[in-house]
């Protein structure tokens, strides 16, 4: 019998709203190539399992249980997991979404599950930092009918800077992505002084430019949840003071980019 490959999940979702059209179930896959400063999700970052500390409560009494993040799937387990909810997807035009860390870094994982379920039928959206080599997202792409694809820093020294790696292969797969079938969203994560001055904004303008009728741009306006789960994994934080990204100037972004595309919205 052919063995399956087995793909590092580290959440499985459902009844999710901002992750496509529709109810959605979202597959978190563990591990990410890229380290951005301001990430929500650190327990995506590595591809290995890790000890996770969290607080439990019974009635008042409040202990910490140590769980074990990530666990290996096949394909065929996860495609499982997701028919479960196809009646909710037929009833809100709803279907899978792979996010991540990114599941363009297990690609043969991510081609089966996507694979297998076009041909259940369901609609398939990967959500990425677009970081990868092209054979890959190519690949991916032919089964994908969604790309919630991410843009953050324009300048390829400041990608590099505030997410470990330059944005050469991001930008050339998206251009690349713009002649397939697949729509294309855009999510652009506004954090101050990084992502959101006018520089890097009107360069992302300019890039998008080249995405004929693009239909939807999500900013994603940068919150401090996350710093928790990093106290909580002894990772260091580099945003420790920075507040809550402030609602009027997000609200200003949104309308600098309205015509950029048929709906922007805030928040995804
Ligand atoms: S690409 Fe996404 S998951 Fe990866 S580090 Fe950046 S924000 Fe986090």
């Amino acid at each position: 019998m052919e063995k399956q490959i087995k793909g590092l999940i580290y959440d499985i979702r459902g009844f999710s709203v901002n992750d496509g059209p529709g109810i959605r179930k979202t597959i978190f896959l563990k591990g990410c190539p890229l380290r951005c400063s301001w990430c929500h999700n650190p327990e995506s970052f590595e591809f290995s399992t890790r000890k996770w500390l969290r607080k439990e409560q019974t009635g008042s009494h409040i202990f910490n249980k140590m769980r074990i993040l990530g666990k290996y799937y096949t394909a065929d387990e996860i495609v499982e997991e997701i028919i479960t909810d196809v009646p909710f997807f037929e009833q809100s035009s709803g279907g899978v979404t792979l996010s991540g860390g990114d599941p363009l870094a297990q690609p043969d994982f991510s081609y089966e599950v996507l694979k297998n379920c076009k041909q259940l039928n369901i609609h398939t959206c990967v959500d990425t930092s677009g970081y990868g080599n092209w054979q890959d997202f190519h690949r991916i792409a032919t089964v994908t009918d969604l790309f919630l694809y991410d843009l953050k820093l324009a300048d390829p020294a400041q990608h590099k800077k505030y997410t470990g790696r330059d944005n050469r292969s991001i930008l050339e797969n998206l251009m690349k992505l713009r002649h397939m079938n697949s729509e294309i969203h855009i999510r652009i994560p506004l954090v101050e002084n990084i992502t959101d001055t006018p520089e890097n904004l009107d360069a992302i303008k300019r890039i998008i430019t080249f995405i004929p009728g693009l239909k939807r741009i999500d900013l994603l306006p940068y919150h401090t949840i996350a710093r928790r789960k990093y106290h909580r994994m002894n990772l260091p934080y580099k945003h420790e003071n920075m507040p809550e990204y402030p609602l009027d100037k997000a609200e200003k972004i949104m309308l600098n980019f309205s015509s950029s595309a048929e709906m922007v919205t805030l928040g995804g």
